[in-house]
């Protein structure tokens, strides 16, 4: 799997038979080395090789190619869906560096709040609710809310309905919605949707007068690993979601990557301010980032595999999406993972035990398979006699000055 030739890297072809979910045009090169790699699901689950990626080379715009064959995985991802499972349900932390970690979610309120200043008596709508973790934020921080939820099932209900201030979950296409909201908010949706930009718009349609809409996905600029989501249509960056917020009718009020790591967050109202014609983003820069980012996974997977071979005990350090990736490649060898998640030590993972730092046993390999100035600092901060941590090779830095050079 990690004998990949850099020609066979660097090869995009022409994709027949499908348009770019942006900007519609028949413009998109399918890197055909993504084919190879093995995935992961959205709810950390390894997942099997075989997707199709690609790039538009109008807007830029990363996708997957939403075949049968996707369609089909996708079905069957969601039919077993099981978020957070490491922590039995429990919101993944986010570690700030300062403080306690917060649960996602909190994070996220306290920046709308802030954004849109604290308005009593809102109605919002949740669009992609899931379980419901967002809605119970604004359930526990705002009790006045009117809160609204959209799913394609009604098979969450019996929670949301004990959320003081729950109103109603839909299950039907947005446009079809029978009410409006003061805040419509899509957190880690829009990049599932297979009609981003008519969904957006059909929502901008279901605004009050002064509503706004926000957005929450993952930034695919800031991490390869988004690529390997196996249900994640769309790879956004901060200049394609601004321009699929734009496509779709709206005027972007904000537009930031520094709320949560690795995250993009997009606030718009619907209807645009000015008339210029829309400016797509360049695509130069998402084909090299694209090409770049597979060419890293390809290395990671290689060194990875070798240590893993190699040891005696094996174990990867982190039990989410990139841990989980990792575990796929070398099942076998995996003996365990290390967390440092409270909720998450002691319990199992893929029927492999999470361990704490301090509990890695004496003699293992561990490999972290994160960015590498990250993996480099949780290496040198776990360090330990005894113990031998494994980082990932650097990102190509060829492709990342001609990036720059582009920018
Ligand atoms: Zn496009």
């Amino acid at each position: 799997m990690a004998d990949r030739s850099s020609a066979l890297l660097n090869t995009a072809t022409p994709v027949v038979g499908h348009s770019c979910r942006l900007c519609g045009k028949a413009t998109l090169q399918e890197l055909e080395s993504f084919r190879a790699l093995p995935r992961v699901t959205s709810d950390c689950k390894p997942w099997s090789a075989g997707g199709r990626l690609a790039v538009c080379t109008s807007c830029g715009a990363t996708q997957k190619l939403a075949d049968a064959a996707w369609l089909a995985e996708i079905a069957a991802i969601y039919d077993s869906y099981t978020i957070y499972h490491q922590s039995q349900g429990a919101e993944q932390p986010i570690f700030s560096g300062q403080g306690a970690p917060l649960p996602r979610s909190v994070q996220l309120a306290d920046y709308l709040t802030q954004q849109l200043g604290r308005r009593d008596r809102l109605s919002l709508l949740d669009f992609g609710c899931g379980t419901g973790a967002a809605l119970a934020t604004f359930a526990q921080q705002y009790p006045d809310w009117a809160l609204y939820g959209s799913e394609l099932s009604v098979k969450s209900l019996p929670a949301l309905r004990k959320l003081p201030g729950f109103v109603d979950l839909f299950t039907c296409p947005p446009e079809k919605i029978p009410a409006r909201f003061d805040l419509i908010t899509l957190i880690h949706s829009l990049e599932h949707v297979l009609e981003p930009i008519g969904t957006l718009a059909a929502l901008a349609g279901k605004l009050e007068e002064a509503g706004h809409l926000f957005v929450q996905v993952p930034d695919c600029s800031s991490t390869p690993y988004d690529l390997l989501i196996a249900d994640h249509l769309l790879h956004f960056s901060s200049d394609t979601l601004r321009f699929a917020g734009e496509r779709a009718g709206c005027t972007t009020i904000a537009l930031s990557d520094a709320v949560l790591p690795k995250e993009l967050n997009w606030i718009g109202r619907a209807g645009r301010n000015t008339p210029a014609p829309l400016c797509p983003p360049d695509p130069r820069l998402a084909l090299a980032r694209a090409r770049r980012q597979l060419r890293w996974l390809y290395a990671l997977a290689g060194a990875a595999e070798k240590v893993a071979v190699n040891s005696r005990c094996f174990g990867i350090f982190g039990s989410s999406t990139s841990g989980t990736w990792l575990y796929g490649l070398v099942p076998e060898q995996t003996q365990f993972f290390v967390d440092e998640d409270p909720g998450r030590i002691g319990r199992q993972h893929m029927g492999v035990p999470i361990v704490s730092a301090e509990a890695i046993p004496d003699g293992a390999d561990v490999f972290v398979p994160l960015l590498p100035k990250l993996a480099a600092s949780v290496a040198t901060r776990l360090r330990r006699r005894g113990v031998r941590f494994f980082v990932p090779p650097q990102i190509d830095s060829e492709i990342s000055q001609h990036e720059a050079a582009l920018s």
